[in-house]
């Protein structure tokens, strides 16, 4: 076994550890190539359980923050999934290790352009977009899941809008300085289904939206049209 397949291998042990127990999502971490999305002079803190600096004053966000969100998605193979901030494509690999559909939207152009590189180069197909994020991307929607890697002040209402119901959204919502990881699940309201008289007879009234927050997490901001306005 090579320095980092061991290393993985630790970093495994570690999310393990620290309350992360999805099989799938432990699989997922323990075959991507983390080495692959960093810089190159960071390489030996690849395996690390901390965010590393990327370019343009933006990070790879911490392993466990990554294996938390995916773990509160329940990834199904197959699934849609839209991510907001594509960084440096980390987050897309294990979603696509999940058997995902990925669809990810990054606001900076030098960040998407070397993701795309790192993506392909690693053998990963995912669609990318050089956009605003916070506006979605209503060409594909609508989505199984939606994930935000950047801290908000509020959950932007478009991404809402392109999530499937049935489906789940997971963004870190508060201030600059630290955020809550919340789970929006889109139901169906359970009282009048009842009431209902075919497959598609919902209004937009009977949705409904389970909320969940998990406390103390730090992001960059999620910057654009319906997120910090810097
Ligand atoms: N998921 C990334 C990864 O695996 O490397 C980490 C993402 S980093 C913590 C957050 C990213 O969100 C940054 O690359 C930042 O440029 C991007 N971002 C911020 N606001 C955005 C917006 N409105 N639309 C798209 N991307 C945005």
């Amino acid at each position: 076994m090579d320095l980092n397949s061991r290393n993985r291998k630790e970093l495994v042990d570690i999310l393990k550890n620290s309350g992360i127990d999805s099989p799938e999502v432990l699989n997922a971490i323990g075959k991507v190539k983390r080495e692959l999305f960093v810089p190159p002079e960071l390489k030996n803190y690849a395996y690390n359980n901390t965010s590393l600096p990327i370019s343009s004053h933006q990070t790879i966000s911490q392993p466990f923050t990554v294996a938390f969100m995916t773990q509160l998605l329940e990834i199904n193979p197959g699934d849609r999934v839209l991510e907001i901030g594509t960084g440096s494509g980390y987050q897309s690999a294990v979603l696509k290790e999940l058997g995902a559909e990925v669809f990810s939207v990054e606001r900076i152009y030098e960040l998407i352009t070397k993701a795309a590189d790192t993506l392909s180069n690693a053998g990963y197909e995912v669609h990318l977009r050089h956009d605003d994020g916070t506006k979605g991307w209503p060409e594909e929607a609508p989505f199984d899941k939606i994930i935000v890697t950047a801290g908000s002040p509020k959950i932007p209402k478009q991404l809402l809008g392109q999530l499937a119901t049935g489906g789940k959204l997971v963004i870190p919502l508060g201030d600059e300085i630290s955020q809550d990881v919340v789970l929006i699940k889109k139901e169906f309201d359970e009282i009048q289904e009842k009431n209902k008289t075919g497959a598609n007879s919902y209004s937009e009234e009977s949705i409904k939206y389970k909320m969940k927050r998990y406390k103390n997490f730090k992001f960059v901001p999620l910057i654009g049209e319906e997120g910090w306005n810097i």
